[in-house]
C-alpha cells in the first residue's frame, strides 16, 4: 500500500516516467484567513517529531529481530540469475550484503532488489532460501524503485518547505510558479545531498493509526485495511510515512531532477472529494540522462499531432461533438490513405470486407457479455420503447454474419474485415486530440477459424502485422502469453516473451507494443484468441465428418483505431508525411506569368497520376512561393520558367530544400509514381541523383 506521498507513477508521455505527488487543498469557500507557511510547519513538527519517535521504536524492534537472527545463524542458500548461489544467513544478510560480495561497482549502482520476483529493499533482510536479482536503474524494476523514492523526496520538499501536507491548506490561487519551482528543485538537492538513508519497519494497524492520527488522508486509508494487516512504514530524512515500498537504500542515488509541472487534482481521482494539486518531477541517476529526457519533452512538444493538425489544417475538434474529430481535405486524404494500405494487405492475406450496422438491439450486447461488462462505455438510447446500442466493437455484428447461415469447414478461416465506425463513451473530461476520442474507425478484422489452423492464422497477422509497421518505419515488439501459441511465433520469425497472469476477457492475447521515432511506446496492434464469444453465439460450422463444432474467433487490428495511428504517424515524422502518405504532395511554382499556363499543364499532368497537386499563381516572388510550400511541408516544389516551358522540364526541389535541378517532366513523374507506389520512407530523388553521378 502506498500512502499519499506516492500514488501512482504513471507512464509520461514520452515513455520515461513522473514521480507524482498530492500536495494540497485550497480552502473551503469561507475558510478564515490563512497562516503563514513557516507558522503552519512549526505547528506540524510535534506530528512529525512524534511519528519520528514511534518510527524508531518500532524500528529498533525490527533491529533487535535481526541481530537475533545474525546470532543464530541459521544458514540459507541465495540462487542468482545466472544460476549461481551464494550462502547467507536467514533473517540477517541483505541483498546489499550480496551486491557488495558481487561486486562494488553493482553495489553502488544498485537500486532494489527483487526476491523470488517481489520487489526488495536492499536494506531489507533475506527471509529465507530465495532467488535474488540485484536491479540497476537500466531495468524497469530499478526505475519504478528510483522514481518511487524520488516521490519521496519531492514529498519531503513539500511538505517541510512549503508546509503543504494534506491538512495544511493552500489557496487556490497557489499555484507552483517558477519562483516556487526553483525552491522546490533547490530543496530536493540538499536532501539528495544528505544522503538520507531509507528505513523500514513493519506495524500493526492500530500502531499505524495511532502513529497518522492528525492526517484524516492517511486514517481512511489505514482504516480501509483488515485489522490483522501487517503494515509497512518508512522513514526518511525527518518524514514518516506509510508505503508498501521498496525504495532506495538512500536519496544520495537520485542525483539529477526537476519539477516539470504542476496540476489540479482530485482525492483518489473523485471530483466530489477534496481538490488537490498534484506537483510532477523527473529524476535520474545524473545529469546527462535528465538532458536528454527534457530534450526529448521538447521535441515532443513541437511534434504534438493536436499542433500539427491545426498548422496543416488536417482536422479540428468542435464543442458540439466532444471527441469526435471533423477530418478536414488534408487530413481527409492521410485517414484514406491508411485504409487504402489496410485493403491492400487485406486483399494479399484473403480477407472479406463486409459493412455492417451501427446500432442494435441491446439484447445483441446482452448475448456477446458486452451489456454486463461494458455498458458504461456505450451509448445507449430507445427506439421504439428498445434499449438500443451504438456499437463499441465490431465483434458481435460479424458473429451474426458468420451465424446467418451454415458454415462448411471448406469456408474456414473466414476473415471478415470492417471499417465500420465505433463509438465509446469517454468522459468529456478525459477526451484528448484524436489519441481518446468517441468516435473512431479501427482496420477491424475477426478470423473464425478451426483450432488447428489458431497457429498458421496467427503466424500470417503476424507476417502482416510486421509489414505495415515497416512501411510506417515503425519498430514493435510482440508478447505472447499462452504456450499454445509459441510455435507460431518462432516459425514467424520474430523474438517474443511470455508474459504470464495476463488474463483477458476474452481468451490469450498477444501485447503488441510499437515504438516511434523518440522510443516512446505505444499499443495499437492486437491479436486475441477468443473461445468465449463463438460459444455465447452459439456459431458452429459442419466439420469434415459432418458433426457441428465451434470456430474459434482471432480478433485482430493493426492500425488499432484510425485516429489514434493518425496521431502517431504525425508526430512520428513531425509533420514530415513521407509521400504516399501526404497530404500535400506536390506544388508547381511558376517564375512568371508569361508560364502560368505551361504551370497548370504540369499541374494538370501531375493530379492525372493521382497526386494531390497544385499550382501556386499568387501574385508573389518565386522564392517566396518555394518557402511557403516549404513551410507547409509540401513534398515536392516544381518550379517552372521559359527555359523549361520550351524543353517539357521542371526543376525540382524538396521541401528540406534540396535542390536536384532540372528534369524532363515525364522523368520526374516516372519517379513520383515509383516512390508513391512502392511507399517509400524517404525520397527517391536522391537515389536518382546518385545514379547520374
Ligand atoms: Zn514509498
Ligand atoms: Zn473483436
Amino acid at each position: 500500500m502506498c500512502g499519499d506521498c506516492c500514488a501512482e507513477v504513471p507512464a509520461s508521455e514520452v515513455g520515461a516516467q513522473l514521480g507524482e505527488l498530492r500536495l494540497d487543498a485550497p480552502a473551503a469557500p469561507g475558510a478564515p484567513a490563512q497562516k503563514p507557511w513557516s507558522e503552519i510547519a512549526k505547528e506540524k513538527m510535534p506530528y512529525y517529531e512524534r511519528r519520528v519517535e514511534l518510527f524508531d521504536k518500532y524500528h529498533a524492534r525490527d533491529q533487535a529481530a535481526m541481530e537475533a537472527a545474525r546470532e543464530a545463524a541459521e544458514p540459507m542458500t541465495v540462487t542468482l540469475p545466472d544460476g549461481s548461489t551464494r550462502a547467507a544467513v536467514r533473517g540477517a544478510t541483505t541483498p546489499l550484503d550480496i551486491a557488495g560480495e558481487l561486486s562494488k561497482s553493482l553495489a553502488k549502482r544498485a537500486v532494489v532488489a527483487e526476491v523470488d520476483g517481489e520487489a526488495w529493499d536492499l536494506f531489507r533482510p533475506l527471509e529465507g532460501d530465495c532467488r535474488l536479482a540485484i536491479h540497476t536503474f537500466d531495468s524497469a524494476e530499478g526505475r519504478d524503485a528510483f522514481w518511487h523514492s524520488s516521490a519521496h523526496i519531492l514529498g519531503q520538499t513539500l511538505e517541510l518547505e512549503r508546509a503543504s501536507t494534506t491538512t495544511a491548506t493552500w489557496g487556490e490561487e497557489r499555484s507552483l510558479k517558477d519562483a516556487d519551482r526553483e525552491t522546490v528543485q533547490r530543496r530536493m538537492q540538499a536532501i539528495v545531498k544528505a544522503r538520507q538513508p531509507f528505513q523500514r519497519a513493519v506495524v500493526s494497524r492500530d500502531e499505524a493509526l495511532d502513529m497518522f492520527r492528525e492526517n484524516k488522508f492517511k486514517v481512511e486509508l489505514i482504516q480501509g485495511l483488515p485489522a490483522d494487516a501487517r503494515i509497512t512504514v518508512y522513514r526518511c530524512g525527518p518524514m514518516v510515512d506509510l508505503c508498501r515500498g521498496p525504495h532506495l537504500p538512500n536519496t544520495g542515488l537520485v542525483k539529477a531532477s526537476a519539477v516539470t509541472n504542476a496540476s489540479r487534482a482530485f482525492w483518489r481521482a473523485d471530483v466530489t472529494k477534496e481538490p488537490l494539486q498534484r506537483v510532477y518531477a523527473i529524476s535520474y541517476p545524473d545529469d546527462k540522462e535528465l538532458k536528454e529526457y527534457q530534450r526529448r519533452i521538447e521535441e515532443a512538444k513541437k511534434r504534438d499531432h493536436r499542433l500539427l493538425g491545426a498548422q496543416q489544417e488536417l482536422f479540428f475538434f468542435h464543442p458540439l461533438s466532444p471527441g469526435s474529430c471533423f477530418f478536414l481535405p488534408a487530413g481527409a486524404r492521410v485517414y484514406n490513405s491508411l485504409i487504402q494500405l489496410m485493403r491492400e494487405k487485406y486483399w494479399k492475406y484473403g480477407f472479406e470486407e463486409v459493412v455492417t450496422p451501427n446500432m442494435f438491439n441491446m439484447e445483441l450486447w446482452n448475448t456477446s457479455g458486452h451489456a454486463a461488462h461494458y455498458k458504461e462505455n456505450m451509448f445507449c438510447f430507445q427506439v421504439e420503447k428498445q434499449e438500443f446500442g451504438l456499437k463499441p466493437m465490431n465483434c458481435p455484428g460479424h458473429c451474426l454474419v458468420f451465424g446467418y447461415r451454415t458454415r462448411s469447414y471448406r469456408e474456414l478461416p473466414l476473415r471478415l474485415a470492417d471499417f465500420g465506425v465505433l463509438h465509446r463513451n469517454e468522459y468529456s473530461g478525459a477526451l484528448q486530440g484524436l489519441t481518446r476520442v468517441r468516435r473512431f474507425q479501427q482496420d477491424d478484422a475477426h478470423i473464425f477459424c478451426r483450432p488447428d489452423q489458431v497457429a498458421v492464422e496467427i503466424e500470417r497477422q503476424l507476417a502482416m502485422l510486421a509489414e505495415v509497421y515497416a512501411v510506417f518505419g515503425l519498430d514493435f515488439t510482440a508478447v505472447l502469453p499462452e504456450a499454445a501459441l509459441r510455435a507460431a511465433l518462432d516459425a514467424s520469425g520474430r523474438s517474443w516473451e511470455v508474459n504470464p497472469g495476463d488474463g483477458a476477457f476474452y481468451g490469450p492475447k498477444i501485447d503488441i507494443t510499437v515504438f516511434d521515432a523518440l522510443r516512446r511506446k505505444f499499443q495499437c496492434a492486437t491479436i486475441q484468441l477468443d473461445f468465449q464469444l463463438p460459444l455465447r453465439f452459439g456459431l458452429q460450422y459442419v466439420a469434415e465428418d459432418g458433426s457441428y463444432q465451434a470456430p474459434v474467433i482471432v480478433h485482430r487490428a493493426v492500425l488499432g483505431s484510425v485516429e489514434r495511428m493518425f496521431a502517431i504517424l504525425t508526430e512520428n515524422c513531425a509533420g514530415k508525411w513521407p509521400l504516399w502518405l501526404s497530404p500535400r504532395q506536390v506544388m508547381v511554382v511558376p517564375i512568371s506569368d508569361a508560364v502560368f499556363d505551361y504551370a497548370r499543364d504540369v499541374r494538370d499532368a501531375v493530379r492525372a497520376r493521382g497526386f494531390h497537386a497544385e499550382v501556386d499563381l499568387a501574385n508573389q516572388k518565386m522564392q517566396k512561393k518555394v518557402r511557403e510550400a516549404q513551410l507547409a511541408q509540401v513534398n515536392y516544389i516544381l518550379v517552372v520558367g521559359a527555359a523549361e516551358k520550351e524543353q517539357r522540364t521542371v526543376n525540382v526541389r524538396t521541401r528540406d530544400n534540396h535542390v536536384h535541378g532540372q528534369r524532363p517532366l515525364d522523368d520526374v513523374i516516372a519517379v513520383l509514381l515509383r516512390e508513391r507506389d512502392e511507399r517509400s520512407l524517404g525520397s527517391l530523388f536522391a537515389e536518382e541523383d546518385t545514379k547520374a553521378e
